[in-house]
């Protein structure tokens, strides 16, 4: 008989508990969807109440523990995830169906953020200025928030939400997080991470559901300080609206439409492997994927052959088989929308390269398999140009000069990563200029984050908030200028200053 998947459940103040409602919903794996990978708490407002005070309560001592012990234990997970990493990738595999390779890069994600982190715990440096009046001593500190909700979306299972909690606990805060409902195995790894390495009770909290049920109220709770979040623009939007009205500080990180320039001088053959890459790695489904690539018509037809030639090899299979490139999409709605807009591609008049279809033969058919799509002679009236797809489907479009390639590159409402190809240095340092993106690569592509830069996007990507890097920091801290005046007698800033010095005395 086979067995029975477990029931997980949410972790508050220290205790794996279910949700008050008991109901549960089923984690499944989108390449087999025969297999169910456990059950989860389908929670509610009532068990955010619940972790949301156990947060409050102990965020009163752990803001006082000295920063580099806090990150200390950052530390300590980040080793316990190297430590558990090929389990802990066969999981993310297993629950959102990128292949091993992906995954074993998103725990890496995960570990890297820990140590840098626990750098970061014996830094957090402000700074000491001289004040205008005499017998006065200025500086600044770094302050934690207290409570921060952090909503995680499924595509990066592990990077995501390490990129948030690591950073988070170091400055001081404790955290509620919630995974998407899609990958919550992921997060309850995390999770088990930190109660195995000792955090103390309430530091770090998890509730599983969805977003209507435990999103909204993470957002809405009035103890909670900051909202970091992950996701869609819309959610974004529906996120940043009801938190303005009470002044909650805000991260959101959201949607991309990212583009690739192939130039005619470029190499072509190493344009070809960052396209692919930048494609249909995670099966396209990252906010830093190439879904435009915009080519010279000198090479055009060249390169979109070369392109057709080497995404119709590509072997989309279960992520779980190391020789498998590209595994499916993340759920039946996931590739719902892939298919409806390869529909909406050939209805606006781009020519169907290759693909475009649900793969359904005796390998595929437990899954949602679809094949590596491009689509030739895009412009940028269609909305395959124009609108994030989150799947397997690239858009190409010619071009005549630099400048128009530069348009086309920045004719987009997102603004996350942007990737030029070219042996032309002058060209290189104009588009390093130009590209209106939060991330550019020169000769690489879309894709490739390291943790240690801020990581974001400009226009509707993101609300000027940086995740990785140091910048991390400001978003989960604030900043106190302190005054000491040792003088003994009132001094006033701004009045008293014309009598300290006059010159010649
Ligand atoms: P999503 O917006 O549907 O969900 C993200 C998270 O928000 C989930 O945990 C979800 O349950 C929760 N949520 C949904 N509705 C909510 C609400 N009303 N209030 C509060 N929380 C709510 O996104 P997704 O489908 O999980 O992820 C795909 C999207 O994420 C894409 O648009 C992608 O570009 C974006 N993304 C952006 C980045 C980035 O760093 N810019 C990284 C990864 C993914």
């Amino acid at each position: 008989m086979a067995k029975k998947p477990p029931v997980y459940k949410n972790y508050i103040a220290g205790e794996w508990v279910a949700c008050e409602s008991g109901k549960t919903f089923a984690n499944v794996n989108p390449a087999d969807t025969n297999d169910i990978i456990g059950y989860f708490q389908d929670s509610g407002p009532s068990d955010v109440n619940a972790a949301v005070s156990a947060a409050k309560k102990a965020y009163e001592k752990w803001r006082l523990v000295p920063a580099p012990k806090r990150a200390e234990m950052v530390m300590e997970l980040g080793l316990w995830l190297k430590k558990n990493k090929e389990k802990l990738a066969h999981d993310a595999t297993r629950e959102m169906g990128k292949v091993l390779k992906e995954t074993r890069g998103d725990v890496q994600e995960g570990i890297d953020m820990a140590l840098f982190c626990f750098g970061e715990g014996r830094r957090m440096y402000g700074i000491t200025t001289p004040a205008e009046l005499p017998n006065k001593f200025a500086m600044t500190v770094r302050e934690p928030l207290g409570v921060c909700s952090l909503i995680t979306p499924w595509n990066f299972p592990m990077a995501i939400p390490t990129w948030k909690m690591m950073p988070a606990l170091v400055c001081g805060n404790t955290v509620v997080i919630k995974p998407a409902s899609l990958t919550p195995l992921t997060v309850t790894n995390l999770v088990k991470g930190a109660e195995e390495v000792g955090f103390p009770k309430g530091v770090v909290n998890m509730v599983t559901g969805g977003g209507r049920n435990v999103g909204t109220p993470m957002c809405e709770h009035p103890d909670v300080a900051l909202v970091s979040f992950t996701g869609s623009t819309s959610v974004g939007r529906q996120i940043n609206t009801s938190c303005a009205k009470d002044f909650k500080r805000v991260g959101l990180e959201m949607g991309g439409k990212n583009a690739v320039i192939v130039m005619d001088d470029a190499d072509l053959d190493l344009a070809l492997e960052g396209v692919l890459w930048g494609a249909f790695g995670t099966t396209g489904q990252r906010c830093t994927a190439t879904s435009r690539c915009l080519v010279h018509r000198k090479v055009y037809a060249k390169f979109l052959q070369m392109l057709e030639k080497r995404a119709k090899a590509l072997k989309v299979g279960n992520g779980l088989d190391e020789s498998v490139e590209m595994g499916p999409a993340v759920d039946a709605n996931q590739l719902k929308t892939d298919l409806e807009y390869i529909e909406i591609g050939k209805k606006e008049g781009a020519t169907l390269v290759t693909g475009g279809k649900r793969l359904t033969g005796a390998k595929h058919k437990n899954g949602f398999f679809i094949e590596p799509t491009i689509f030739g002679d895009v412009n940028a009236k269609m909305r395959i140009f124009r609108e994030e797809i989150f799947g397997p489907v690239l858009s190409v479009v010619p071009f005549r000069t630099f400048e128009e390639a530069i348009a086309l590159q920045n004719n987009c409402l997102y603004g996350l990563s942007g990737s030029i190809y070219t042996n032309d240095v002058n060209k290189a340092f104009a588009a390093m200029r130009d590209i209106h993106t939060g991330l550019c690569y020169i000769n690489a592509p879309t894709i490739g984050a390291e943790n240690h830069l801020p990581f974001g996007g400009m226009k509707q990507t993101g609300n000027g908030h940086r995740e990785g890097g140091k910048e991390a920091l400001d978003l989960f801290s604030e900043w106190k200028a302190i005054y000491v005046d040792f003088s003994g007698r009132l001094q006033k800033a701004q009045i008293d200053t014309d009598s300290i010095v006059k010159v010649g005395d």
